[in-house]
């Protein structure tokens, strides 16, 4: 019987939906392997994000607030989760598989000499973690023997725990961090502003591929996508010929998304691609080619040109929304 210490991340005060997928991950395995829930919540000012924490149903949120834990460096933040991790006696320390996470959590599994599996899927009843192999073509079972075990979830893959009333008990982790003995500095952090939702947290997603020809095909997903509120995704074929920020590319070396709905527009469905989107609950794609791999994963296809489907989608789209 152990317990299981989850990370959460989180923006504007508020924990990201990829870390409450975390939440439910940690909860699951207690209610198999008995022990207590606990989470992480680490920066500055937390006040807010905080008392949010309280409410997923942890018995403890420690809470590492702190003016050098500011802005993220793996250096400072790793040796924090690391003493509570051992503190609280932690059986799994876990996070969601994000950028942060992927940086982070093999940090610690190494200063806690812990095994690490990634991409956690499921647990079975003995504790195991299910795991893709071969870009999602099989699934394996990973059993970790030692004796403190670290898990960087698929946050697809579990249903984001809900907020609920406030219980548990809140502990202040005493930092002391000396960020002037890093190697490392914090110099800046670039934000994209958008006002699109991001990928990995958007109910629908219009993803596009090198089918849209450049950058005024690829215009046509962005006002798909605004019309309906959507992210927009892109094939690595995209990204590599700059039609689309990298930050946009789905899949296997991009981001694992698990939409509501998935639109697949002029994109073949490359299996380093389905890796990253084949868990959307409904895919829509539209491609000329009728032996296009998507539409072996599409719940709707269209068979079709999209210069000439894609105008008539948003001008129906528009009628729609005009009433
Ligand atoms: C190690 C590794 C990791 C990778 N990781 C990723 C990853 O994370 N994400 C990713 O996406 N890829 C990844 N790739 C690349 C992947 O193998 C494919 O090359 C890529 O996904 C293909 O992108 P695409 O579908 O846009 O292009 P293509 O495969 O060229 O497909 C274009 C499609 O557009 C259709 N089309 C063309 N014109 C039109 C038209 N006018 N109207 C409608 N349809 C049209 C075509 O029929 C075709 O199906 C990876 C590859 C490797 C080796």
């Amino acid at each position: 019987m152990g317990n299981v210490l989850v990370i959460a991340e989180h923006k504007n005060g508020v924990v990201k939906k990829v870390s409450r997928a975390a939440f439910a991950f940690a909860k699951e395995y207690v209610a198999k392997q008995g022990g207590e829930f606990h989470i992480l919540v680490m920066g500055s000012d937390l006040g807010v994000v905080a008392d949010e924490c309280m409410g997923y149903g942890a018995a403890k949120v420690h809470v590492a607030d702190h003016a050098d834990l500011a802005n993220y460096l793996c250096e400072s933040y790793a040796p924090v989760m690391v003493q509570v991790a051992k503190d609280m006696g932690a059986e799994v320390v876990a996070g969601t598989a994000s950028a942060m996470t992927k940086d982070l959590l093999p940090r610690v599994a190494a200063r806690l000499e812990a095994g690490m599996a990634s991409d956690v899927c499921s647990i079975n009843d003995e504790g195991h973690f299910e795991r893709p192999v071969w870009a999602g073509n099989a699934m394996v079972f990973v059993e970790i023997k030692t004796p403190i075990k670290v898990a960087a979830v698929r946050g697809t893959e579990f249903e984001p725990t809900e907020k609920g009333d406030a219980s548990g008990e809140k502990v202040a982790v005493n930092v002391s961090v000396d960020l002037g003995a890093l190697k490392k500095r914090f110099i800046e952090f670039e934000v994209t502003k958008s006002d699109r939702p991001e990928l990995t947290e958007a109910s629908v997603i219009v993803s596009g591929g090198r089918g849209t020809k450049g950058e005024e095909g690829f215009g046509m997903v962005n006002q798909l996508a605004d019309l309906m509120g959507a992210a927009v995704g892109a094939t690595r074929a995209v990204v590599d010929a700059g039609w689309a920020p990298n930050d946009l590319q789905v899949g296997q070396t991009g981001k694992v998304v698990a939409p509501d709905l998935y639109f697949a527009v002029a994109l073949s469905g490359a299996i380093q691609h389905l890796a990253g989107m084949k868990g959307s609950k409904t895919i829509v794609a539209i491609n000329k080619d009728e032996e296009a791999p998507i539409f072996q994963v599409a719940d709707y296809g269209l068979v079709a040109d999209m210069f000439k489907a894609m105008p008539e989608l948003i001008e129906e789209i528009k009628k729609v929304k005009a009433g």
